[in-house]
């Protein structure tokens, strides 16, 4: 008995993400020694931060785009708070949408691209709901979402790995992606977007969804906590003799 019975599996989309090279022993180790070492330091397992449906998570992830976590979270509580329901918000003017989330950074950019994606779901699927994407597998999922216009490969993977789905997928935020580039698990050019894939491949592809959860919010915790945007504080980091940047910095 199918979990969802009034919904037809929507087929998926053929994802728009280029495949990732495959990485060195080398860096697989040193991927696994700085996941090992952080989760000393941060106690791993993380416990997760929320359980909300995947749709809403959807939406808080759009929110949170270049916006503190702060603010993020109270745009999303008021648009709990004034509409009892996505479908809603999505008949909401967009005005109003706008004006409730004016905590966030581009809430003119934001309040369209919500109802816009709300918009794309409905015509997709034909109902607000996105519990299917429980039956794909993980590529098939993010390939999915990322077919709809403005959801990319950060947004896919924390709907999959963050929401109730609690699905194996490795989100890459600027925290984790700047400590992943100073400690050469991907070069100085390479972008966030990018990223996803070739960090992902670095670890063991059996991996549950708590070890990659684990795995972004240690990284993610270390950028926050140590390695800072300005100035990293190698002196007290436990990356330090595996890490070349903070080897250079060291030397300088
Ligand atoms: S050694 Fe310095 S640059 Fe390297 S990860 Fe640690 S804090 Fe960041």
């Amino acid at each position: 008995m199918p979990l969802f019975p009034e919904i037809e599996l929507p087929a998926p989309r053929r994802s728009r993400r280029a495949e990732a090279p495959a990485p060195s022993d080398a860096l697989r180790d040193k991927a696994l020694e700085i996941h090992r070492r952080l989760c000393g330091v941060y106690d791993c397992p993380i416990p997760y931060f929320h359980s909300l449906d995947p749709l809403s998570e959807l939406i808080s992830s759009l929110l949170s785009h270049r916006t503190r976590n702060a603010d993020s979270g109270r745009a999303f509580k008021a648009l709990r708070a004034r509409w009892p329901d996505w479908a809603a918000v999505e008949e909401a003017p967009v005005e109003e949408v706008e004006e409730t989330i004016r905590g966030v950074t581009w809430p003119e950019l934001k309040a369209p691209r919500i109802k816009a994606v709300l918009a794309a779901v409905r015509e997709r699927v034909g109902a607000l709901d996105l519990a299917f994407l429980e039956e794909m597998s993980v590529d098939e999922a993010r390939g999915w979402l990322e077919g709809i216009p403005g959801i990319g490969p950060k947004t896919s993977a924390a709907v999959l790995s963050f929401s109730t789905l609690r699905m194996p997928a490795l989100p890459v935020d600027s925290h984790h992606h700047r400590v992943a580039q100073r400690t050469g698990l991907i070069g100085p050019k390479v972008d966030v977007g990018p990223s996803h894939g070739m960090l992902r491949a670095q670890l063991p592809a059996d991996w549950s969804a708590q070890k990659l959860y684990d795995n972004h919010e240690v990284l993610m915790l270390h950028g926050q906590r140590v390695c800072f945007h300005r100035s990293p504080a190698c002196d007290r980091c436990v990356l330090l003799d595996i890490c070349p940047t903070g080897q250079s910095r060291r030397g300088a």
